[in-house]
Formats: C-alpha cells, structure tokens, sequence
C-alpha cells in the first residue's frame, strides 16, 4: 500500500485537512529537532482517532503517539508510517471536585483550572509540560506528587482500536511507568478526584513550585526536560555534575551548567548531535560511578 492510498483512506473519517504528508516533527517536540512524519494525523474526536488506530492496526501500518512531545527525541530521518497527535482532542470538564479531561488538553493548563476552581492536589503538575495523555503514559510527577495520587480511571484505545475503561489500579502506575505505555494503548481521556482546598495555599504552593523549577531548570533552552530516570540510590543530575560534563556535548546539544539532569539544544542541535551527548554522559559516568543511567526521554524513529 502506498502512502497514497493511505492519506485517501483516511480522509475517510479524518477531514483532509488534518492529514499532513511529510511533516516536520521539530514543531511539535521540546526539543525542536528530528525528522519528518510520512503521515500525520489530528483527530477531532475519539471516534476519529479509534478510526486511525483500527485502520492502521488491520493494514500493519506502524504508529506513533505523540503527546506534546516534552519527553520524546525524534531521530534525523523521521517515523515511517502514521504519527497520531491528540492536540485537538482537549476538552477539560470539571464538576464538583471530578475533572474529567481529553488527552490532548496539557497538564499544567489542567493544573492551573483546577487551581482556579479552588481544588487541591494537582499542583504538583503546574510546570509539567506535557498533554494529559503523555502524563498518563509516564505516571508524570514531580515535587512529590505524581497522577497516580490523583487520577481514578483512563479511557484508552486498545492496538486494536477498542475503547477500554481503567482504574487507577489497573493502570499499575509506578516511577514513569503504566500499563498503557507497556500494552501500547492511546489514551483518549482521565479522569481526576481532587479536593476541595484554601485558595491562598493552592496560590502559594503554585508561586513556590513555579519559583524553584524557573531557577534551577534552562527553560530559555529546548530540551526534553530530565533525560534520565533516578537511578536507585543516587540522583542522575548530581552524578553528571559530579562528573564534570556541565558545558560539555557534542554539536549543538549541551549538557546544561544550569541543571546537569537536561540536555539542551542550545545552537541548531541535531538529533544525533543530542543522541551522542546522552551516550557520551552515559559512558562519562559509568566509567567514573559505575552507574547506568537509564534514558527517561523516548527516541524514535530512523537515522
Ligand atoms: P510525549 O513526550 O509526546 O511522549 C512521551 C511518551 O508518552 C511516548 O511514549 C508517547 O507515545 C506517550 N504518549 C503521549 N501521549 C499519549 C497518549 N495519548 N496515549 C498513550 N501514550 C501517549 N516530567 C515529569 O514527570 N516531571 C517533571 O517535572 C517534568 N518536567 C519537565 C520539564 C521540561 C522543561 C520538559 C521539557 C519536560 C519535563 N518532563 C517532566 C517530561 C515530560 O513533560 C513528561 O514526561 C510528560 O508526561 C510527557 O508528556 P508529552 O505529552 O509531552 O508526551
């Protein structure tokens, strides 16, 4: 089958106009680097995107889903086949303390309405910079809080393109992991129970932790934020610093001398350029601490 075929099948159920050939993915990823998508596809509606999923399912076509791309490395040849993006699927619903949201819609914006609405709980999430969807896959967390504190159920597409239900103990959320990125399943929606709280503290603890991410993080740099998980025991950042490779990189990605954690893209990185640096502080610190640093971000697609 060829690419044709599958932009006019599509056109089926998704309008023509949110079927792009060729697209850039540096637009819609943190790091602002990588490739291009053979097809990329904006569902309207969960009906549209169950349509895309159960059509490349059944036509073996590979599929990538892409949240707001904060976590993802795009390699300098591309993705093959389909790339899914959710971004208009991001309607928020709050009623009482439920919020009930589409996996498009991005975490910090839910943060910040859940805020205003005077419920506590996800303030934790104010400066997570990805979509709902992408914080699901990941169990996204930070300064203590994490969605599994707080989200009660998913509705998900399964590879095959059946919407499924599940709660927060089926999603096995643990440090950013889930069922959903382990089975492979496209999250459509979540759903949270907060509660109600005090204004001021909820206003406070958001100043407070807008405050500290401002000053440590290089958020004037695309990155990925974090490139690797915590390893037991240790902090990756501190390792890296420990190591000497503040400043350091290879091209135009940098190991930042603001917080060791992110690679930044400081001057028209490359994919591989970013890639090599994340080998070379993989290898500076093994040699040095005789820890593995796991990658926390997703690289995908070809060279
Ligand atoms: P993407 O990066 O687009 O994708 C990540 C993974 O999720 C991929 O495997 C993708 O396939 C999958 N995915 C995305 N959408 C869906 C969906 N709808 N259904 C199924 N799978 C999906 N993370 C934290 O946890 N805590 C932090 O404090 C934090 N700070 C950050 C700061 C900066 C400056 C940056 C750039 C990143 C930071 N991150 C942090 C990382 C990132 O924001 C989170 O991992 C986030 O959850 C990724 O969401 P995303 O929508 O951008 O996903």
């Amino acid at each position: 089958m060829t690419l044709n075929q599958w932009e006019l099948d599509l056109a089926q159920w998704v309008p023509a106009h949110n079927i792009k050939r060729n697209e850039s993915l540096k637009k819609y990823t943190m790091t602002k680097l990588g490739g291009k998508a053979d097809l990329f596809v904006l569902p309207e509606t969960e009906e549209q995107a169950a349509a895309v999923v159960k059509y490349a399912h059944e036509h073996q076509i590979p599929l990538l889903m892409l949240g707001n791309g904060s976590n993802m490395v795009v390699r300098d040849g591309g993705i093959r086949g389909i790339v899914l993006h959710f971004s208009l699927l991001n309607e928020v619903r709050i009623e009482g303390n439920t919020i009930i949201v589409q996996s498009g819609a991005l975490i910090k914006e839910v943060s910040k309405m859940a805020a205003a609405q005077c419920l506590t709980g996800f303030e934790f999430a104010c400066g997570i910079p990805g979509s709902i969807g992408g914080a699901m896959a990941m169990n996204a967390g930070a300064y203590g809080g994490e969605v599994k504190d707080i989200v009660t159920s998913c509705t998900l597409l399964t590879p095959e393109g059946e919407q499924i239900i599940l709660t927060n103990e089926q999603l096995e959320l643990s440090y950013r992991k889930s069922i959903i990125a382990k089975n492979g399943y496209y999250v459509l929606s979540a759903t949270f129970e907060l509660t109600h709280g005090d204004q001021q503290e909820i206003d406070a603890k958001i100043a407070d932790l807008t405050h500290q991410r401002e000053s440590k993080q290089p958020l004037e740099y695309p990155s990925a934020g974090s490139v690797f998980k915590r390893p037991p025991g240790y902090f990756a950042g501190k390792l890296i610093q420990d190591s000497d490779l503040q400043g350091k990189g290879v091209g135009g990605a940098e190991v930042s001398t603001k917080h060791a954690g992110f690679i930044i893209n400081k001057d028209n990185a490359s994919a591989t350029d970013y890639i090599e640096t994340i080998k070379m502080v993989q290898k500076v610190v093994k040699e040095k601490f005789n820890v593995d640093l796991e990658m926390e971000v997703k690289i995908v697609g070809e060279d």
